[in-house]
């Protein structure tokens, strides 16, 4: 790791990850030399798509693309982002909501951490509204929400089947 380099976490539940996700991403790599996805989870509450699909489709949209990591982490994000020597989180803002929200968090990470700084992106307008709550009310009442999952991936994947509830 050179001393300079500019490293960001970029935390989320990603479940499912969405063509807003990618955006955030893909610009936030024009901003950073690194870019680690963290994917908050907690043991005992399980999302709708299991832990390792998450984190295997997130490799596979960004298997060209070194600078991408993808980990999945419990606990504080301060301490998640200090392991992998972060100094910034990567975020994304959709509405006025998520940005009190947002504020609230960042200022406490920021108290929290040595200064650790967060770093808000928008994506387009037509983006603005993805979210993956979306997609899994869409998935679980059995409609297509593709053209909302990122181009290199594979559709049929994104089915109530490969859903936890699907396992069931
Ligand atoms: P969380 O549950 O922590 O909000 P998400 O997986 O829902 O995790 O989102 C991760 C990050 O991506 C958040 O900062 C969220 O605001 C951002 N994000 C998700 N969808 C969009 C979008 N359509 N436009 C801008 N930012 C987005």
């Amino acid at each position: 790791m050179s001393c300079n380099e500019k490293i960001a976490i970029f935390p989320g539940s990603f479940d499912p990850f969405t063509t807003g996700h990618e955006f955030i991403l893909r610009t936030g790599l024009n901003l950073f030399d690194k870019v680690i996805v963290g994917i908050g989870h907690n043991a005992t509450k399980q999302g709708f798509f299991p832990l390792e699909k998450r984190i295997k489709w997130i490799e596979e949209i960004f298997s060209d693309e070194p600078k991408v990591s993808v980990v999945a982490y419990e606990g504080l994000t301060v301490d998640f982002a200090k392991k992998h020597n972060a100094q910034y989180i990567l975020r994304g803002l959709r509405t006025a909501s998520d940005f009190e929200y947002e504020r609230a968090i960042a200022q406490m990470n920021k108290t929290l951490s040595n200064g650790l700084e967060s770093v808000f992106l928008l994506t387009t307008p037509e983006l603005t509204p993805v979210t993956s709550t979306i997609v899994r009310d869409i998935i679980r009442h059995g409609g297509d929400a593709s053209i909302f999952i990122p181009k290199k991936l594979d559709k049929s994947e994104f089915c109530l089947a490969n859903s936890v509830l699907g396992k069931k």
